[in-house]
């Protein structure tokens, strides 16, 4: 039992793991689910989902998780993801929903998503206060395009992320995996292509996860990527306190470029962020193995308290790493997969 759930009052708890550092940031995987097939995310090189529609959380019991997070631990951001958040049934009534917790609370939603299916709902989606969006777009390219996702849907993911910054959404990024002969000769074409955007564009190191076929000679690190677009651009480096993303304003553009360094200089010492899969379980990092016990058999029970699934969140947290093993050690992990876990 945790000594901080014993003394602490129940409206003022923050989530601490063993190294002291605190948890407001929750992401949550909204189905195990997506319509693109990404060769560096999904394995299995289908379109299937892993759970079936019966485990996954409901939107009820989501409800409550979150309440739980937002009015109980002090989380200040939740972002939803996938699989493809926007491909789940009625999922703008599940931010109508959360847009009712946002009037009580002081928290900030965001979704990662692929863009495909999010031009129709990117009005309801600011409604309903859902004000960061992440916009998967790894190659400018159709072709590309296709070989990566096994889709068709360039034009929809652009379209999608011009309207987007048009509005005011208070943050857009746009995240790009980078991968060696696959996209990271476009390094500099999406800075040239975003350079009016006052958007962030995000560069991220390819992580090895159980069948993604990762290996070393394929892998770009983000010094390597900084200075493959400082050959056309000029950065000059965004001082923050967070580590997650080392970022740069490109000179003489409204762009921003972040560089996510989880290979090659991983930033576990700031992290705050703790993972829940669509079916319920606690990742406590993104590659540890998720809780025996999923949170579903806790939500879904009207005689399990509040309180007992905040000590059963708590308790989980206890055994969060103090870092992520090496790439060594991640590649033989086998059951770790990005769709299922929620990037
Ligand atoms: N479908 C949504 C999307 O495409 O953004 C959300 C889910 S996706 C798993 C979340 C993020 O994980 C995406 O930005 C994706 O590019 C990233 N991702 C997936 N596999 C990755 C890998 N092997 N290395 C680095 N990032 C990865």
């Amino acid at each position: 039992m945790n000594l901080v759930f014993l003394c602490g009052k129940r409206n003022n708890m923050k989530l601490v793991d063993n190294f002291n550092r605190i948890h407001d940031y929750i992401r949550i995987s909204l189905i195990d689910k997506c319509n693109l097939n990404c060769i560096y995310c999904n394995p299995s090189n289908s379109f299937a989902r892993f759970e079936s529609n019966k485990s996954i959380l409901t939107y009820e019991e989501l409800f409550r998780l979150i309440k739980i997070f937002v009015r109980d631990l002090e989380v200040k951001k939740i972002r939803f993801t996938g699989g493809e958040p926007l491909i789940r049934k009625d999922v703008m009534k599940f931010f109508e929903m959360t847009s009712s917790l946002k009037n009580q609370y002081d928290f900030e939603i965001g979704i990662t998503t692929n863009g495909t299916h999010l031009l129709d709902k990117l009005d309801s989606l600011l409604n309903f206060g859902v004000e960061r969006l992440n916009i998967s777009l790894d190659t400018l390219n159709k072709t590309k395009f296709i070989a990566i996702t096994g889709r068709n849907y360039l034009d929809e993911t652009l379209t999608a992320i011009q309207k987007a910054v048009s509005m005011k959404f208070r943050s857009v990024k746009v995240n790009v995996v980078v991968i060696k002969n696959i996209n990271d000769d476009e390094l500099s074409d999406f800075v040239e292509y975003f350079k009016t955007y006052p958007i962030t564009l995000r560069f991220i190191e390819y992580m090895p996860f159980t069948g993604n076929q990762w290996d070393d000679s394929k892998f770009l690190s983000w010094k390597e990527m900084k200075s493959r677009i400082e050959e056309k651009f000029s950065l000059t480096e965004i001082q923050s306190d967070g580590k997650v993303s080392k970022d740069y304003f490109v000179n003489s553009s409204n762009l921003k470029v972040g560089f996510i360094s989880s290979i090659s200089d991983h930033f576990c010492d700031s992290c705050n962020r703790l993972r829940i899969t669509a079916a319920g379980q606690i990742k406590n990092c993104l590659f540890s193995n998720p809780s025996d016990l999923s949170l579903k058999s806790l939500l879904a029970d009207e005689t399990i308290s509040d309180d007992m699934i905040i000590e059963f969140i708590k308790n989980s947290l206890q055994s969060k790493w103090l870092k992520h093993p090496s790439v060594d050690e991640l590649l033989k992990l086998n059951q770790n997969n990005m769709m299922s876990i929620g990037g």
